[in-house]
C-alpha cells in the first residue's frame, strides 16, 4: 500500500482533534478530501439503548454533520454499525422466546432492538450514517482476515479456539499505552491454560449443535466481538481511514485489538489516523450501565414518566448531552435537562434556509467539538433572531450544524395516550371488518394531522399501525 493511500495529507480546514493515538490535539488532515471516512462501533442489540449509549451516537452525529459542512455533503463516508452476533443476544432470545428455534429467537430479539434504537436515536436527531452493516452480514469477511492473520503467523488455534497471538505484534498496546510486560508482570493475572499471552483475545470459537454458528476451516462456529469491526470498516473505508471513534470503554480491549488485527492482517502502520473517544454519562459519579442497573432507556425517557415524573423530548435531551463536550464526563440530572429546556424556550422555531451557518459557531466545534461554547453563541444568535426575523436563516443553519432546535410546539400539545387508543381501535375496526369505522378514525387522525402508516409484521402478517405528526 503506498503512504499516500494513508497518509493524512489533506488540505487543513480548521479542523483540530484530541487523538488518543497521542493525547495530543492535532490538526485533522483527511487522507483523501473527497472522501473523508469516519468510522463508529455501534449498539450490541440484546436490549433497549440506555441514554449513556446515545452519547457516542449524537456526539459522532455532530463529527458527521461538521464533515459533511467542511468537505461537502457527498465527500464523507460514515460508517455505525451494527452488532448482532454476541452472546448476550443468545441469552436474550432463550429467555425471552424459550418456545422458538433460537435462530428465529435471536432474529427476533435482534431486529426488535435494532428498531427500536432507530426509533429512539431518531427522536434525538441522530442522522443515519451513511452505511450502517450487520456482523452477521459480514461472517464470510471475518472468516477470510482470520485465515489471512493465521497465515502470517498472528493467531493460533487452541482449546476450541482461534486466538490473537498479541506477542507476535511488538507494538501492542500502542493506543491504551499497556504494554505487554505490564499484564505480564502482574503475575495475578490468570492465564487461560490454552493461551500463550494472557492478552491473547478470541477470533474464533466453536459453537455447540443449540448454539448459532457458520462453518470455518475450524469448524462451525462464531466471531470474537472485535474481529466484526475491522472487517467492516475494511468493507466500506478500506484498510486505512481517517477518524475512528466510540465511548472511551472501548479504547481497551476493543479499539486496541481492532488495531491489532487491522495492522496485521494488512501490514499497514495504523488503522486509522485519529481516535475519538467521548467520556462517561454518570449518574452520581458513576457510569450508566447495565450492570450498575443505574440506567434510563432512550425510550423511557422519551415516552414514560420514570425520569422526574416527565417525558423528556428528544430536543431537550439531545441539547443537554452538548452542552458537555464530548470529552468531559455528564452528570445526568434534572437540573441539566431543566437548564437545556429553559434554553430551548428562547428559541424562535427554525426556517428553512441555504445560507452558511455561523462562522464562529463553525469556528468552535472546528475546536475538538467545542459544543457547550457553540451552544452559548447559538444561544445568543437565537435571542437576536428571535427579535430580527433577518437573522432567522443564519440562526437555523447554525442551529442544524449542532442539529438542536426547539422543542416543536406541534408536538408538545399533542396526546398520544388518546392517539394510541385511537389507532388501536382502528386495528379492531379492521379486524372486525369494519371498513367505515376504520375510515373514521383514520380520518379523524388526519384532521389533527396525525398520519398512520400501516405495515405488516415480516413473520407473522400481523398488521402493524404507526403513526406521525404532519408538519
Ligand atoms: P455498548 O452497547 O455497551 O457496547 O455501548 C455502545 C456505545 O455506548 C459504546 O461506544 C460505549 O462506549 C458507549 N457507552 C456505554 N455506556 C456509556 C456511558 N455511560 N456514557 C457514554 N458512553 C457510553
Ligand atoms: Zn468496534
Amino acid at each position: 500500500m503506498s503512504a499516500a493511500e494513508t497518509q493524512a495529507t489533506g488540505t487543513f480546514k480548521g479542523l483540530k482533534l484530541t487523538n488518543t493515538l497521542t493525547r495530543q490535539k492535532e490538526d485533522f488532515r483527511a487522507i483523501d478530501d473527497e472522501n473523508v471516512r469516519l468510522y463508529v462501533c455501534g449498539p450490541t442489540v440484546y436490549d433497549y439503548a440506555h441514554i449513556g449509549n446515545a452519547r457516542p451516537a449524537i456526539v459522532f452525529d455532530v463529527m458527521f454533520r461538521l464533515l459533511k459542512h467542511l468537505y461537502g455533503e457527498d465527500h464523507v463516508t460514515y460508517v455505525r454499525n451494527i452488532t448482532d452476533v454476541d452472546d448476550k443476544i443468545n441469552a436474550r432470545a432463550l429467555r425471552d422466546y424459550p418456545d422458538l428455534a433460537l435462530n428465529d429467537a435471536i432474529a427476533k430479539v435482534t431486529r426488535k432492538t435494532a428498531d427500536q434504537y432507530h426509533k429512539d436515536i431518531k427522536a434525538l436527531h441522530v442522522q443515519e450514517p451513511t452505511f450502517e452493516p450487520r456482523a452477521t452480514q459480514h461472517i464470510e469477511g471475518m472468516v477470510k482476515m482470520i485465515g489471512v492473520l493465521i497465515e502470517k503467523g498472528h493467531a493460533y488455534q487452541a482449546g476450541g479456539e482461534v486466538l490473537f497471538d498479541t506477542g507476535s505484534m511488538p507494538d501492542y498496546g500502542g493506543l491504551s499505552k499497556r504494554k505487554l510486560e505490564d499484564q505480564l508482570a502482574g503475575a495475578r493475572i490468570a492465564v487461560d491454560a490454552h493461551k500463550k499471552n494472557p492478552g491473547d483475545f478470541v477470533l474464533w470459537k466453536l459453537s455447540s449443535e443449540e448454539e448459532p454458528g457458520w462453518d470455518s476451516p475450524w469448524g462451525r462456529g462464531r466471531p470474537g466481538w472485535h474481529i466484526e469491526c475491522s472487517v467492516m470498516s475494511e468493507h466500506h473505508l478500506g484498510k486505512v481511514f481517517d477518524i475512528h471513534g466510540g465511548g472511551l470503554d472501548l479504547i481497551f480491549p476493543h479499539h486496541e485489538n481492532e488495531i491489532a488485527q487491522s495492522c496485521c492482517a494488512h501490514d499497514t502502520r495504523t488503522m486509522a489516523n485519529y481516535w475519538m473517544h467521548n467520556g462517561f454519562l454518570q449518574v452520581e459519579g458513576r457510569k450508566m450501565s447495565k450492570s450498575e442497573g443505574n440506567f434510563f432507556t432512550i425510550q423511557e425517557l422519551l415516552e414514560t414518566e420514570n425520569f422526574g415524573g416527565r417525558k423528556w423530548p428528544g430536543e431537550v435531551l439531545r441539547l443537554a448531552m452538548l452542552m458537555t463536550n464530548y470529552r468531559e464526563p455528564i452528570d445526568f440530572s434534572m437540573r441539566k435537562l431543566e437548564e437545556a429546556e429553559n434554553l430551548l424556550a428562547k428559541w424562535p422555531d427554525l426556517v428553512e434556509t441555504n445560507v452558511e451557518p455561523d462562522p464562529e459557531i463553525v469556528e468552535l466545534l472546528s475546536d475538538d467539538l467545542n459544543s457547550s461554547a457553540a451552544i452559548q453563541a447559538l444561544h445568543a444568535l437565537a435571542v437576536e433572531a428571535a427579535k430580527d426575523p433577518q437573522k432567522l436563516p443564519v440562526y437555523s443553519a447554525s442551529a442544524d450544524l449542532l442539529g438542536v432546535a426547539p422543542v416543536s410546539a406541534d408536538l408538545s400539545g399533542i396526546d398520544e395516550t388518546a392517539i394510541d387508543a385511537a389507532v388501536k381501535a382502528r386495528l379492531d375496526a379492521l379486524k372486525n371488518k369494519n371498513w367505515d369505522e376504520a375510515d373514521r378514525i383514520r380520518n379523524e387522525l388526519a384532521s389533527q394531522g396525525i398520519q398512520l402508516k400501516d405495515s405488516k409484521d415480516s413473520e407473522t402478517g400481523e398488521r402493524l399501525t404507526s403513526w406521525e405528526v404532519k408538519k
